[in-house]
């Protein structure tokens, strides 16, 4: 690959992170719309958290079917969870 085709691909993959965690931020903010800022499952009060900033309640998008379950990566499939709850679960689900 030639040094111009390989910053090529660098760009586009560096675009897509970008793209992918702009689309997750937009997700956390519906999610916090319809549940009213409130962790399902803990039902604290959730913020939203700035991408670096993981505090223990951060709002984070939870699969309804864990991922390993074969739960898709839809929207109709996310809830809404504070960071801490997420955490607990996802260890639950090793
Ligand atoms: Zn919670």
């Amino acid at each position: 690959m030639t040094a111009t085709a390989f910053k090529l691909v660098e760009n586009v993959q560096a675009r897509r992170v970008k793209g992918n965690s702009q689309k997750r931020r937009a997700q956390i903010l519906r999610l916090m719309e319809k549940h009213d800022s409130y962790c399902v499952y803990c039902s604290k009060e959730v913020h939203r958290g700035d991408g670096e900033n993981h505090g223990p309640d951060v709002a984070t998008r939870d699969h309804i079917i864990p991922r390993h379950m074969g739960g898709p990566d839809i929207e109709a499939n996310y809830t809404l969870a504070c960071y801490r709850c997420n955490q607990e679960l996802s260890r639950l689900n090793l």
